[in-house]
């Protein structure tokens, strides 16, 4: 059984005390799911939320991290150091970081490199553009982000990876793919990892959604079969939101 994980990129947002708020909120919810959960803080907030989390059963995870151990580059942070503060997971390929910071596939997979190097289980995004659905061309571009940034990879790795489908027109839009869309792209990307590495490594690999994930459509998302949970951006500040979500599984 594939794992079921609902996970919010908090993204450059909360300062300080917000972040309180919000960790404060979340502790007063109540998971009825089974669904693992986890949250993206930015940098400087890490260390806080972890401790904050320690005996929750939320997980706390980098949003990125640099390829590199440690050295000349500035503003970075490295797999080493989210691990010395207890981080074991990182978001990857994220299309704000592909759009606005640049991040290429080759970029990327330097950065897989590094984080399965390091222990660390990976979330690594991707997703197409609207250009690329107009023109139909959406499967070729995912099949191709899929592959330069993770097939040079071994099946075994493939344990600590999960996939997170997140068509760039649907993030923090409003508009999302609809669910029969999202099944769709699932079940191409699973069909994709069962050519190159084998049903056994496709069936096990978790593929979340992601592209404005609300409450009051996180169900029927989440009710495909290929679709194993969701990576949630804008309704992740919201703690009632937040666990409305990781409660519709
Ligand atoms: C995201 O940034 O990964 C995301 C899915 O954002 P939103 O839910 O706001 O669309």
């Amino acid at each position: 059984m594939r794992k079921q994980i609902v996970a919010g990129n908090w993204k450059m947002n909360n300062d300080l005390p917000e972040t309180q708020l919000l960790i404060d909120a979340l502790k007063a919810k109540k998971q009825t799911s089974t669904a693992e959960v986890m949250v993206a803080p930015t940098f400087t907030n890490l260390y806080q939320v972890f401790e904050a989390f320690k005996t929750y059963a939320v997980e706390v995870i980098a949003q990125n991290m640099h390829f590199a151990e440690n050295g000349a580059y500035t503003g970075e942070i490295s797999a080493k150091m989210l691990k010395s503060i207890g981080i074991e997971t990182v978001i990857l390929g994220h299309s704000e970081r592909r759009a606005y910071f640049n991040e290429t596939d080759e970029l990327l997979a330097k950065k897989v490199d590094a984080a399965l190097a390091n222990d660390m289980r990976i979330i690594f995004c991707f997703g197409e553009e609207l250009a690329d659905r107009k023109s139909n061309n959406h499967e070729a571009v995912v099949e191709s982000q899929i592959k330069k940034a993770l097939f040079h990879l071994d099946a075994a790795a493939f344990k600590n990876i999960v996939l997170a489908y997140e068509p760039v027109w649907a993030i923090g839009t409003g508009e999302t793919a609809s669910p029969e869309q999202a099944q769709d792209m699932h079940a191409f990307i699973r069909k994709t990892l069962a050519n190159q590495y084998g049903d056994d490594v496709a069936n096990s690999v978790s593929i979340l959604y992601g592209g404005s994930v609300k409450p009051n459509n996180a169900k029927e998302i989440f009710s495909k079969p290929d679709v194993d949970g969701g990576l949630i951006g804008g309704a992740a500040l919201n703690a009632d939101d937040f666990f409305d979500i990781v409660n519709a599984f």
